[in-house]
């Protein structure tokens, strides 16, 4: 095998294979290395935001998700009871698209390969080294030379650990359960509580599962401990007062709220994005999406470099504009685990103060879902028109390539590059 390319990717999770995809629309020869024999089965993200959506119908990716997805009206933050009102959005997708993510994978990974990425499972990447012209990519079976490196290995980035960038941010001071399973006593659709003893949410998944999610108030000192079936009854019965009858787990499993963003996203002809860029509690169900924003800035700029059609200073834009989001999901990631795991007197009385701001300020309301959906994303240019680094929506950019829109010139990941008297202007 041919063990020289352009660029590597390292892992084959969603963001790996949409950076991959990104890079093939400019022919730029893309390989992605991935640890694992075979994809994994478990959905760890279950619902796609307005802004991927968005970005998703630019490159014609949309329709298979649409019609597969459960269109979602409402999102709670911070598990809240009264949930945000998704169809007052400025959007096409005035909703949350309920869409496992192994789903999601596997319509990028066909778009990866249907583009020509060369995807190789079962390869682990082990370390880095810079050399004259690029980077030398260790795996535990060989050695690659590549011209760039995108890690997109995921919280645990063995690429950002090679590269020597640091990941500053708080330990994880709080345990969440999770178990996918069948019940024969399912709740409600939409089913949630929050009380003095800990959160419980109840979300469907494809075949009749069920994913009982939440917080124990009462079992935080789990480190180490595999969650059971029979915690997961006991936990879930204490905290909602019910039975539910759970049966058959197909993944139990615990998390944390350690929350992080990389210090660099680029470190010479190593970049990061993904989960291996950020990480933080999956509150609100946005780091799959905070990812795939990552790779549609990432791609573009990096096929431009490569291509010699821009020099490697933009490639310094992508940390410019995605860290700070990075950072602002990180925040209100926090915010929502402690309004979570409000189960004093004082924190339930915290949440039914938001909660009452929420049902009776409709702007607050607002404001918290373009947030959670990244419709608010916005790329800051000083000194330029106003309208530059802002989102557009609902333009074909199918091609990867800028468009011009009267006087306005869209980057390929929908927002304006140029605005006012560019008429007749050159997008190549
Ligand atoms: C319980 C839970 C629920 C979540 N719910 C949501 C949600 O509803 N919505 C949402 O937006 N986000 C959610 N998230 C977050 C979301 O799952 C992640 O943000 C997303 O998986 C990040 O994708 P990624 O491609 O960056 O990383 P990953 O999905 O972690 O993929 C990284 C890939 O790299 C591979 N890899 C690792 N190391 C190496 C190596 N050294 N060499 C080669 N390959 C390697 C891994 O095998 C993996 O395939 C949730 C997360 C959890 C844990």
């Amino acid at each position: 095998m041919d063990t020289e390319t352009e660029v590597i990717v390292a892992g084959a999770g969603p963001v790996g294979l949409m950076v991959a995809a990104e890079l093939r629309l400019a022919g730029v020869d893309t390989v992605v290395l991935e640890r694992a024999p075979e994809p994994s089965p478990h959905p760890k993200a279950l619902g796609l935001h307005a802004r991927t959506l968005e970005q998703l119908a630019m490159r014609g990716l949309i329709d298979p998700f649409l019609a597969d997805g459960i269109r979602v009206p409402s999102w709670h933050f911070g598990f809240l009871p009264e949930r945000l009102d998704l169809t007052r959005l400025d959007t096409a997708y005035p909703f949350l698209l309920a869409f496992p993510q192994n789903r999601t994978e596997a319509l990028l990974q066909e778009r990866a390969l249907e583009l020509g990425a060369r995807i190789v499972r079962g390869e682990e990447v082990t370390g880095l080294t810079r050399t004259a012209d690029g980077v030398r990519v260790e795996t535990a079976v060989r050695a690659w030379q590549a011209g760039w490196v995108v890690g997109a290995d995921g919280a645990g980035s063995t690429v950002r650990k090679a590269a020597g960038i640091g990941f500053p941010g708080t330990d994880g001071d709080t345990w969440a359960y999770l178990g996918d399973v069948r019940a024969d006593a399912p709740p409600p659709a939409g089913y949630g509580v929050q009380n003095d003893k800990g959160a419980l949410i109840v979300a469907p998944l494809p075949g009749g599962l069920l994913r009982f999610t939440g917080f124990d108030a009462e079992r935080q000192d789990p480190a180490g401990r595999e969650l059971t079936l029979d915690e997961l009854r006991e936990t879930t019965a204490r905290i909602s007062g019910q039975e539910f009858g759970l049966r058959d787990p197909v993944w139990l499993s615990r998390f944390t709220n350690a929350t992080r963003v990389a210090a660099d996203y680029r470190r010479g002809r190593v970049l990061l994005a993904g989960d291996a860029a950020h990480m933080h509690f999956p509150a609100g169900g946005v780091g799959l999406n905070l990812g795939l924003q990552d790779a549609m800035n990432l791609g573009w700029k990096l096929a431009a470099v490569v291509r010699g059609h821009a020099g490697e200073d933009l490639l310094d834009s992508y940390q410019t504009e995605r860290r700070p989001w990075a950072e602002d999901v990180a925040e209100h990631t926090l915010a929502q685990t402690a309004l979570i795991t409000a189960t004093t007197p004082a924190g339930q009385a915290l949440r039914r103060l938001l909660s009452d701001l929420i049902r009776t300020q409709p702007e607050l309301s607002l404001a918290l879902a373009r947030r959670l959906t990244a419709l608010d994303v916005h790329y800051p240019a000083p000194g330029k028109h106003p309208l530059v680094g802002t989102r557009v929506a609902g333009v074909a950019l199918l091609d990867g390539r800028p468009a011009v829109l009267g006087s306005t010139v869209v980057r390929p990941d929908g927002y304006v590059l140029e605005a006012g008297a560019v008429r007749g202007q050159s997008t190549s």
